[in-house]
């Protein structure tokens, strides 16, 4: 019995295999910072989602040891049970402030948010409408979800409307979009998309996982980019990239939340996020929102317009990244990997990105610049 299913697990690792998509797990043995220890070797560290260097940031990690000391280890139970710390509360009124919404909660990751917000708010008589360069977790959203999906071609404002138009049938309307896209460092078009929810009567929920932080005057995002917060019904973000923790927000009106609360499983049916990151996060969005944060931010993004030049200059297809994310595209699996190799044997660490993450053909390097990045070690 245990044979045989050992023998069909081995089988499906050799089409893995074949396909040149096998994945395995590289180990990183010091902080986080501009060089890390992999596998026992200093590599520069050109594939971090840790943005703004908050990560390491000494009042962040003493800000979550203080919260560990006073709240405890761990929350101890869901958020409807024993599971909502004041710090719980706290984070999601600092969130709200952050965000300028009426209310905003914490989920346990950005995946577990994006599935429950699109399930909770649909039925089989709506429908999303989703980008098709969307993360994999508003992907997995709207398979959970009984709504009807139709995908557009990606930022097409025109594709959007056809299929717009062709929705009226359905009840609610959800147009779904990633703001600063994952693995290509381009920027949605939030003030077309909103000028089309307006016209057909559609809601516009945004993943400003990759915006939080980075994008706007405060780094609020997206809506304060655009300066369409108030447009945007739905504004999902996580914590775990430029503001160095852990975990996912959801802000928006008060009635969302509370629906929310009321419906969203992966928010119901897990255990709270442990006091310790709710501390850490809560110093970390106070130093977004301050000069400090606001110098980390502008210093990330020129040098990101400076590397994208460069790579430009040189022939080099960036795929119309305007943000810290700068893909580069190669194409196959095969040449993809090896690129990765290569670049390690010359201690530079830049992950290659196969399907599913990324379309077929469309293999990449995935460079995302952190405020820290330094080119000028001997590297
Ligand atoms: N949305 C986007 C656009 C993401 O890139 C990610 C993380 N890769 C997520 C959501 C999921 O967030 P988390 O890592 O907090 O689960």
């Amino acid at each position: 019995m245990v044979n045989n299913f050992i023998k069909i697990l081995i089988s499906e690792l050799e089409k893995i295999k074949k396909s040149n998509r096998y994945r395995f797990l590289r180990e990183i043995s010091s902080k986080p910072d501009k060089h890390v220890t992999l596998n026992n070797q200093e590599v520069l560290n050109l594939c971090s989602n840790n943005y703004l260097g908050l990560a390491s940031h000494p009042e962040i990690i003493k800000a979550e040891s203080e919260a560990a000391k006073k709240f405890g280890a761990g929350s101890t139970g869901s958020r409807l049970i024993t599971g909502t710390t004041s710090l719980h509360l706290l984070l999601e009124e600092k969130v709200a402030q952050f965000k300028k919404t009426e209310k905003a909660i914490i989920y346990n990751s950005g995946y577990m948010a994006n599935i429950g917000i699109l399930d909770a708010l649909t039925d089989d008589k709506d429908v999303i409408l989703s980008d098709e360069l969307n993360h994999a977790s508003i992907v997995d959203g709207c398979r959970i979800s009984k709504a009807n999906v139709k995908i557009y071609k990606h930022k097409d404002l025109n594709h959007l409307e056809h299929q717009l138009k062709e929705s009226k049938k359905f009840n609610k309307k959800i147009i779904v979009t990633d703001s600063v896209f994952s693995m290509d460092g381009d920027i949605a078009p939030l003030d077309g998309i909103v000028a089309l929810a307006e016209k057909y009567n559609a809601f516009v929920m945004t993943d400003d996982a990759h915006a939080t932080g980075i994008l706007g005057e405060n780094g609020a995002g997206s809506g304060e980019y655009f300066g369409l917060s108030d447009k945007i019904h739905i504004q999902m973000g996580t914590f775990g990239k430029a503001l160095g923790t852990f975990g996912a927000y959801v802000a928006g009106s008060k009635e969302l939340i509370e629906l929310l609360i009321n419906k969203s499983r992966p928010f119901i049916y897990t255990t709270a996020i442990p006091p310790g990151v709710l501390g850490a996060t809560l110093k970390s969005i106070e130093i977004v929102q301050s000069d400090e944060g606001k110098k980390r931010r502008e210093f990330l993004l020129k040098k990101a317009t400076l590397l994208r030049k460069q790579l430009n200059k040189v022939g080099i297809d960036t795929l119309g990244s305007e943000t810290q994310i700068i893909p580069v595209l190669i194409g196959d699996e095969k040449k993809t990997m090896a690129i990765t190799e290569k670049l390690l044997e010359n201690n530079i660490f830049i992950q290659g990105i196969r399907p599913p993450t990324v379309p077929e053909g469309k293999c990449r390097l995935r460079i995302s610049l952190t405020v820290e990045t330094d080119f000028n070690k001997n590297f």
